[in-house]
């Protein structure tokens, strides 16, 4: 079949159906998911959405300013943080107008709570930044933009699979997609199209990220010339349930939960003396991995414990009702009388598609965009996070680039001609399909898969160095080989997951190269990009922005440097 839209949206999480609402002003939108809508995994965040509202106590959106470009170990592009943290403040009344039904303080105002790296006074103390709905934040904003984007008469097709973005001569002119349910490949033309699909957290093997985050898309453009930013930064959360990586919300130190090792120590003392239990992710995560490594885990095992038992349990029923009820269905325990067994969990992709602060994708390092082209959201890197997001600030992105995105394609589309997607690029997609679904080899994908986000895990995680990723490197090599030897057993049209998991895991792999290639090249450590062989940060070198781009002759590096406008580069304490 042969749609025709202005806009076309892939992605239906926060960023997705935030852009759709706001092009659906300037004319007719798709938005295409392979889930269903509200199945996206922004329903899964928890914790809140951050802004400078100052409802219990003094803030200001500088403060939130400094806090992320310091978060990000100076990473990030100041312009659009600053864009970021000045917007988050009407982004949150827009939200509480759309029908987000945040949790209160006694006197009715938007209540806010502590979140890791947040502060007063440019690092002075924590401070209460994050609005949210108890932990089930991501949800209630999910279904609020959803209600208002069918509202607007935007056009929803779920279980709809994106096989390829068509660019042509420097533009964009929409995608080839299965409908997942018949097995029918269809044809978007657009004048613009955005992807909002979402993060990648899938190529590790312990991960807080649903099923379907395996960062189709970004392989997709990768493959088509498109370049990925700053691949290495990948964030792993500090507190996911031990052996499964379902996370617990930084809230739950936001509301006083501490973290203790196996001497009963809380460590983060140690670390962070200043800011303790609510350091940024990177440096919790860290400092984990070394109390356990160092022979300080519980129990002498790989894991530390995350204490509640002392925050009133009415605080725990009101506002962590998610996390008490995960505990409890998973492991058992209910964290009002057992401390929770807790390790770090991929979490977060801060690299991505690099995008300018208005969505347009960048096609290199100089600033040439691309067409018809936008991105939004966690697929995105505009680059507000830099080398390291501070919790509740992804929220925030998704709703403020995903307006922006959508205002831009709004202006883009008045004047841009109808697209029309020529029959190469179908008849290559239908020939690969063929081919995939006929396939009759040894291999079997969630076997190799597996593998893969075990090796992806065990040397490209929160510690990474040179031995290690080189060996890795080697070994993408080998297990991509040997995809092509996958058998498909299912040879039916419909619901073919068998053939969408094999698809996944070519996409899992291409992503797994460019991270562990982007990781081998930045020989320092900033943010969660750790190096045990260059473990100090390296401003003269290394203040810059990986720009991977895939050639004929493998994948090669080029750099663009950071936005500075307000903060200097600091030492980065807590
Ligand atoms: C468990 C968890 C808790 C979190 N808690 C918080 C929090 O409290 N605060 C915070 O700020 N951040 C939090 N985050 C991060 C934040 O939720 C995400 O970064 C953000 O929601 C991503 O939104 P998105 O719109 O970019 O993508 P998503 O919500 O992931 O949506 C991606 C969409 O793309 C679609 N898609 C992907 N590939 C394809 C394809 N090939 N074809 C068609 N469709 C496709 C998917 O179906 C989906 O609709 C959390 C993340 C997790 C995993």
């Amino acid at each position: 079949m042969i749609h025709y839209f202005d806009t076309l949206i892939i992605g239906s999480g926060l960023a997705g159906l935030r852009a759709a609402i706001e092009a659906s002003r300037h004319g007719s939108v798709a938005v295409l998911t392979k889930l269903y809508p509200t199945r996206s995994h922004s329903g899964a965040a928890q914790g809140g959405i951050s802004a400078a509202l100052g409802n219990e106590e003094p803030d200001s959106p500088e403060w939130h300013f400094y806090d992320t470009t310091k978060g990000s170990d100076f990473l990030g592009d100041q312009d659009a943080i600053g864009i970021m943290c000045e917007d988050a403040i009407r982004t949150i009344v827009e939200l509480e107008h759309m029908g987000v039904p945040f949790s209160r303080t006694p006197e009715g105002k938007i209540a806010q709570r502590r979140f890791g790296g947040h502060t007063r006074d440019f690092g002075a103390a924590p401070v209460r930044r994050a609005c949210y709905s108890a932990d089930r934040t991501g949800h209630a904003i999910l279904f609020a933009l959803y209600e208002q984007s069918e509202l607007q008469g935007v056009a929803s097709f779920p279980e709809f699979q994106v096989l390829d973005i068509v660019i042509e001569n420097g533009r964009c002119s929409g995608a080839l997609v299965l409908d997942i349910q018949s097995g029918d490949l269809h044809t978007f033309n657009a004048k613009a199209t955005l992807v909002a699909s979402g993060g990648y957290g899938r190529v590790f093997k312990t991960t807080s990220n649903a099923l379907a985050s395996t960062g189709d898309c970004l392989s997709i453009l990768f493959d088509g010339g498109i370049p990925l930013e700053d691949m290495e930064c990948f964030q792993f959360h500090p507190t996911g349930l031990y052996g499964l990586g379902i996370l617990i919300t930084e809230g739950a130190r936001g509301e006083g939960g501490i973290l203790v090792n196996g001497k009963g120590e809380r460590f983060m003392e140690r670390y962070a003396p200043t800011i303790k239990d609510l350091a940024p992710r990177d440096m919790v995560s860290r400092a984990i991995m070394t109390e356990i490594r160092e022979g300080r885990g519980v129990d002498g095992k790989d894991f530390v414990h995350l204490d509640l038992r002392h925050v009133d349990k009415k605080i725990i029923e009101e506002r962590l009702p998610e996390i008490s009820t995960f505990c409890k269905i998973y492991m058992g325990i209910d964290p009002s009388e057992n401390p929770i067994p807790v390790l770090p969990t991929a979490h977060y992709a801060m690299g991505g598609i690099p995008t300018d602060v208005d969505g347009r994708v960048l096609g290199d390092e100089k600033g040439a965009t691309i067409e018809g082209l936008y991105a939004a959201g966690e697929c995105a890197c505009v680059s507000v996070h830099g080398a390291n997001r501070l919790g509740c600030n992804s929220l925030l992105d998704t709703v403020v680039f995903g307006r922006r995105a959508g205002m831009a394609i709004g202006g883009y589309i008045k004047d841009a001609d109808r697209r029309e997607i020529a029959k190469g690029p179908s008849d290559r997609v239908k020939a690969d399909m063929n081919a995939l679904v006929n396939s009759t080899g040894d291999e079997k994908a969630g076997a190799l898969r597996s593998e893969f986000r075990k090796m992806m895990m065990d040397r490209c995680s929160v510690f990474r160095n040179e031995e290690g990723l080189a060996g890795l490197v080697q070994d993408l090599k080998t297990i991509k080989e040997r995809t092509k030897y996958v058998g498909i057993k299912d040879r039916g049209a419909q619901f073919n997951t068998e053939l969408l998991e094999a698809l996944e895991l070519n996409h899992l792999i291409n992503l797994g190269e460019a991270i562990a290639l982007s990781a081998l090249q930045r020989k320092e450590s900033r943010g969660a990009h750790s190096r045990e062989d260059f473990p100090e940060r390296d401003d003269e070198n290394w203040l810059k922005h990986t720009f991977a781009f895939k050639t004929g002759r493998g994948i090669e590096f080029r750099y663009k440097p950071v936005t500075i406008t307000r903060f200097k580069p600091e030492e980065r304490k807590y």
